[in-house]
Protein backbone atom coordinates (compact mmCIF):
# COMPACT_ATOMS: atom_id res chain seq x y z
CA UNK A 1 0.00 0.00 0.00
CA UNK A 2 2.75 2.40 -0.34
CA UNK A 3 2.08 3.76 -3.14
CA UNK A 4 -1.14 5.37 -2.26
CA UNK A 5 0.38 7.12 0.72
CA UNK A 6 3.26 8.57 -2.06
CA UNK A 7 0.29 9.30 -3.92
CA UNK A 8 -1.72 11.74 -1.55
CA UNK A 9 1.31 13.69 -0.87
CA UNK A 10 3.09 11.83 2.29
CA UNK A 11 6.73 12.50 2.37
CA UNK A 12 6.94 14.85 -0.96
CA UNK A 13 9.38 17.41 -0.92
CA UNK A 14 7.77 19.56 -3.21
CA UNK A 15 6.92 23.03 -1.74
CA UNK A 16 3.40 23.68 -1.44
CA UNK A 17 3.57 27.20 -2.66
CA UNK A 18 4.10 27.28 -6.40
CA UNK A 19 3.29 30.57 -7.22
CA UNK A 20 5.29 33.76 -6.18
CA UNK A 21 2.38 36.61 -6.02
CA UNK A 22 3.38 39.81 -6.10
CA UNK A 23 1.89 43.59 -7.25
CA UNK A 24 3.55 46.94 -8.91
CA UNK A 25 2.05 50.27 -9.21
CA UNK A 26 1.85 51.49 -12.15
CA UNK A 27 3.96 54.79 -12.68
CA UNK A 28 2.04 56.49 -14.93
CA UNK A 29 -1.37 55.82 -14.30
CA UNK A 30 -1.36 54.46 -10.86
CA UNK A 31 -3.26 51.63 -11.08
CA UNK A 32 -2.06 48.28 -8.88
CA UNK A 33 -1.03 45.35 -11.04
CA UNK A 34 -0.82 41.61 -9.86
CA UNK A 35 1.19 39.47 -11.31
CA UNK A 36 2.70 36.27 -10.54
CA UNK A 37 5.33 34.06 -10.95
CA UNK A 38 5.43 29.89 -11.85
CA UNK A 39 8.03 28.77 -9.53
CA UNK A 40 7.77 25.85 -11.24
CA UNK A 41 7.84 26.84 -15.10
CA UNK A 42 8.80 30.63 -15.39
CA UNK A 43 12.36 30.48 -13.41
CA UNK A 44 16.07 29.91 -15.80
CA UNK A 45 18.83 29.20 -13.79
CA UNK A 46 21.75 31.43 -13.66
CA UNK A 47 25.01 31.24 -12.65
CA UNK A 48 26.20 33.66 -10.01
CA UNK A 49 29.64 33.77 -9.14
CA UNK A 50 30.30 30.10 -7.47
CA UNK A 51 26.31 29.66 -7.08
CA UNK A 52 23.29 28.64 -8.93
CA UNK A 53 20.10 31.44 -8.77
CA UNK A 54 16.89 31.22 -10.69
CA UNK A 55 16.03 34.54 -12.82
CA UNK A 56 12.94 35.29 -14.09
CA UNK A 57 11.71 38.28 -16.24
CA UNK A 58 8.26 38.99 -16.79
CA UNK A 59 6.12 42.06 -19.01
CA UNK A 60 3.23 43.18 -16.92
CA UNK A 61 -0.24 45.90 -18.73
CA UNK A 62 -2.87 47.21 -16.34
CA UNK A 63 -6.42 45.47 -18.25
CA UNK A 64 -8.03 48.92 -17.46
CA UNK A 65 -7.60 49.55 -21.79
CA UNK A 66 -6.53 53.38 -20.69
CA UNK A 67 -3.07 52.64 -19.76
CA UNK A 68 -0.42 51.32 -22.04
CA UNK A 69 2.56 51.44 -20.26
CA UNK A 70 5.03 48.72 -20.09
CA UNK A 71 6.23 47.58 -16.70
CA UNK A 72 9.28 45.30 -16.89
CA UNK A 73 9.68 43.21 -13.23
CA UNK A 74 12.82 41.08 -12.93
CA UNK A 75 13.44 39.34 -9.55
CA UNK A 76 16.39 36.75 -8.73
CA UNK A 77 15.54 33.78 -6.64
CA UNK A 78 17.67 31.03 -4.34
CA UNK A 79 17.96 27.39 -5.61
CA UNK A 80 15.08 26.69 -2.65
CA UNK A 81 12.70 29.89 -4.11
CA UNK A 82 13.90 32.42 -1.79
CA UNK A 83 13.65 36.27 -3.05
CA UNK A 84 16.67 37.62 -3.30
CA UNK A 85 16.84 40.38 -5.64
CA UNK A 86 13.81 42.61 -7.37
CA UNK A 87 13.78 45.23 -9.75
CA UNK A 88 11.31 46.89 -11.90
CA UNK A 89 11.31 49.33 -14.09
CA UNK A 90 8.28 51.39 -15.35
CA UNK A 91 6.60 50.91 -12.03
CA UNK A 92 7.20 50.63 -8.70
CA UNK A 93 6.58 47.32 -5.95
CA UNK A 94 3.42 47.69 -3.96
CA UNK A 95 1.76 45.96 -0.84
ZN1 LIG B 1 -0.79 52.45 -16.20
Amino acid sequence: MGFLKNLFGGGSAKPEKRYYVFNVKCNRCGEIIEGRVDLDNDLSLEFEDNHSVYFVRKGLMGDSGRCFQQIEVEMKFTSTRELIEQKTTGGTFAE
